[in-house]
């Protein structure tokens, strides 16, 4: 009897979005036996999965016809809507029944309205954004948050498992995003509450190093606390996430708040400060350089 048991029968798997995260997705998805073909702007990172096996193409729509699922990992909503439409767009490639899997954040009102438009053309477009960063995408352990037809992400389950060792499915098209909305949410107002308590503790006299330990051992325990608290006493703002993917995710959520009739209110607060600190120039920091622009207002470095 053959080992490779999950080598047979394996769908040929496109890859259209090959930059921080995209590209150690795609490699895992190699990894893991299937057939992949990949689609980006740039040469380079083509040129690196090509050497690893993959077989590249010219199109989106060139990714679509060669492939059974196409998965997408892009910056933004505008990204995504210029690699699925025009003459060699996603969508004039598909054929009927195929399965399209976003997996990059973008607005939930986009995600909606782009799985009608595939709808249109019989392509299911599931939403699937991830959490997790560099280190989950190289891992293969990502948290996978899909909405949409919940039969269409069974048929592609074997493949998102070669990315992610949570997979859920949050509800109808758009849910994954509303879900990845949610978390960008939380993990910006508590990088802002962490911030704001260190420059508290310096400007009260007291060591911002053991107030984050004592806060370690109690309710006040985050990851954020844990690791973004480590980052602000070292001074290490070499991105991990950059604030200007932090800003275009609170940009996401606040559209979201309007469009569903959500108040967000220190959701909008932290949207401003992380505006300020695109202002500043900040952009490609990581996202926990935040507390530089707290100090600031504070006149108080706490490290
Ligand atoms: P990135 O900017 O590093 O990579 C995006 C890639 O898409 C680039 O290689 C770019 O050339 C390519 N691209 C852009 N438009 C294209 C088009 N029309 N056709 C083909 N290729 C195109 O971004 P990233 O950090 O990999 O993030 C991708 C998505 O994942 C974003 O939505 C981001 O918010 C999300 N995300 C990122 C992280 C992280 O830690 N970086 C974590 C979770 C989720």
């Amino acid at each position: 009897m053959s080992e490779r048991r999950d080598l047979p029968e394996k769908e040929t798997v496109g890859f259209i979005g090959l930059g921080i995260m995209g590209r150690p997705m795609a490699r895992n998805v190699l990894a893991a036996g299937f057939a992949l073909v990949v689609y980006d702007l740039m040469p380079e990172p083509v040129n690196e999965l090509v050497n690893a096996g993959a077989s590249a193409v010219t199109s989106p729509a060139e990714v679509a016809a060669s492939a059974d699922v196409v998965l997408l990992c892009l910056p933004d909503s505008p990204d995504v809507e210029a690699a699925m439409s025009g003459p060699q767009g996603l969508l004039a490639g598909t054929r009927q029944g195929q399965i399209v899997v976003d997996m990059s954040t973008i607005s939930p009102v986009t995600a909606r309205a782009l799985s009608e438009k595939a709808a249109a053309q019989g392509v299911i477009l599931l939403d699937a954004p991830v959490s997790g960063g560099q280190v989950g995408a190289a891992n293969g352990t990502l948290s996978i948050m899909v909405g949409g037809d919940a039969a269409a992400l069974d048929r592609v389950r074997p493949i998102l498992a070669a990315m992610g060792k949570t997979i859920l499915h949050l509800g109808d098209s758009g849910a994954g995003q509303v879900a990845k909305a949610c978390n960008q949410l939380v993990i910006a107002v508590t990088i802002e509450a962490v911030a704001e308590a260190m420059v508290l503790a310096a400007k009260a006299g007291v060591d911002p190093a053991k107030v984050r330990a004592a806060l370690l051992g109690g309710y006040a325990n985050s990851r954020v606390l844990d690791g973004h608290g480590e980052r602000f006493l070292e001074r290490n703002f070499t991105p991990g996430f950059r604030t200007r993917l932090q800003y275009k995710d609170l940009n996401i959520a606040m559209d979201a708040g309007r469009a569903y009739g959500a108040p967000l209110p220190a959701g909008a607060l932290v949207h401003q400060l992380y505006a300020a600190m695109m202002a500043r120039g900040d952009g490609d920091l990581d996202h926990s350089a935040l507390v530089t622009l707290l100090e600031e207002l504070a006149g108080q470095s706490i490290a």
